[in-house]
């Protein structure tokens, strides 16, 4: 099969659907690799590290898209992009489509077929090609707090860890999935007082048999969050509510039991965001104060660090792209009921029941 992997061209967005080192496995499998001149400068791939790899390098996107039997990205096709995909053509890369008919039609009316990263799931019932994404998200949350508590950047002059004889900061997750369970070890790491909230017990039983000492737990009832974020220097918002939007956790009334000068990091604003006063940033602009707190609020966090994200993203796409690969997509996702529930669209149709709902259209 040919492979194609194109330079991404959505604003700000650093990643590649292809490592050098998935290349090579492709190659090695016996598949042509196409990737488009400069893809993977973002993310700190040159050229070479791709022609090293056996990859063959292309100069346009048109020239790549005119002859992938598969193309492989990282963020939804954009306009452009979408007119260049064909009828016999397989697109694995994330969609997100039921918020967005206009990709949706674009795509229907393609013929293509699209396997969305989003909704490929695994036997633990995860998701398996956006838990990475998660992680990344949940790692870099403390990094931002602690950078939007020093004193130049608004906050309150904290240092996560304290020195001997200063308490630490105290760190409320919000959230104790898989964002939440990554910030706290992160958080903990560094030697912040962590306190995880969630409203699972049975989450919170893994975390405590799991990481008990290294930080606590709670269970989220609105006394105790309302109680948690009074108390913490940084609350870090982390809940997921699967296809809804995120619950309201903290009210703008609440803000005033705050310390002055705390940090909000709202990593599910992805998802509307769990304090009524977040709203999205981005990684030019991304913190901003309301009474008193500075809130980070960056919808795509993964793109501040573009390399590790890129190498994490290819790691967990890299079976299923080369089983699609192997096997073409419809004996793949035969021989595989968690790569099939990624299927989206195919020859026109909407084949991914939550998006036909979402959009209103036959399923
Ligand atoms: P997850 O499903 O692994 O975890 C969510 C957790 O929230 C679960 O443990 C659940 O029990 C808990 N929860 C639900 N309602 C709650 C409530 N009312 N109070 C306390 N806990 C509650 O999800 P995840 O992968 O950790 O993702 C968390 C959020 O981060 C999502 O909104 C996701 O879209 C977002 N995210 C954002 C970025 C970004 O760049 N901003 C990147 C990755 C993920």
């Amino acid at each position: 099969m040919k492979i194609g992997c194109p330079t991404e061209i959505k604003p700000q967005e650093f990643r590649v659907g292809m490592t050098p080192i998935a290349a090579a496995e492709a190659v090695a499998h016996g598949h042509e690799v196409l990737i488009q001149s400069g893809a993977g400068v973002g993310a700190g791939f040159a050229d070479t590290d791709y022609a090293a790899a056996g990859a063959r390098l292309v100069d346009s996107a048109e020239q790549l898209f005119a002859e992938a039997d598969m193309v492989v990205k990282v963020k939804e096709p954009q306009a452009i992009e979408r007119k260049m995909l064909r009828e016999d053509q397989l697109l694995f890369t994330y969609l997100h489509l039921a918020p967005d008919p206009e990709q949706t039609r674009d795509l229907m009316a393609s013929g293509a077929t699209c396997i969305a990263y989003e909704t490929v799931t695994d036997e633990r019932g995860g998701l398996p090609l956006l838990a990475p994404m998660s992680e990344v998200a949940g790692r870099l949350a403390p990094q931002m707090g602690a950078w939007s508590l020093q004193k130049a950047n608004g906050g309150r002059g904290v240092l996560l860890g304290g020195v001997p004889g200063v308490s630490p900061a105290k760190i409320a997750v919000i959230g104790g999935g898989v964002v939440g369970t990554h910030a706290a070890r992160v958080a903990a790491g560094m030697g912040a007082d962590v306190t995880v909230l969630d409203r699972s017990l049975p989450r919170m039983r893994y975390l405590d048999d799991t990481f008990g000492g290294l930080f606590k737990t709670r269970y989220a009832s609105g006394g105790n969050t309302a109680e948690a974020v009074a108390e913490a220097d940084m609350v870090i918002g982390a809940v997921l509510i699967p296809g809804a939007a995120a619950p309201k956790l903290v009210s703008r009334a609440q803000l005033s039991t705050m310390k002055p000068g705390a940090v909000i990091v709202d990593v599910a604003i992805d998802q509307g965001g769990c304090f009524e006063t977040s709203r999205a940033t981005t990684h030019q602009d991304p913190i901003y104060e309301v009474d008193g707190i500075v809130h980070y609020c960056v919808a795509n966090m993964p793109g501040a660090v573009a390399r590790t994200s890129t190498l994490a993203l290819g790691n967990a796409t890299m079976p299923f792209m080369l089983a699609l690969a192997d096997k073409g997509w419809k004996q793949a996702c035969a021989d595989d009921p968690h790569l099939m529930n990624g299927l989206n669209v195919h020859a026109g149709q909407i084949t991914y029941e939550a998006v036909s709902k979402a959009l209103n259209l036959e399923f």
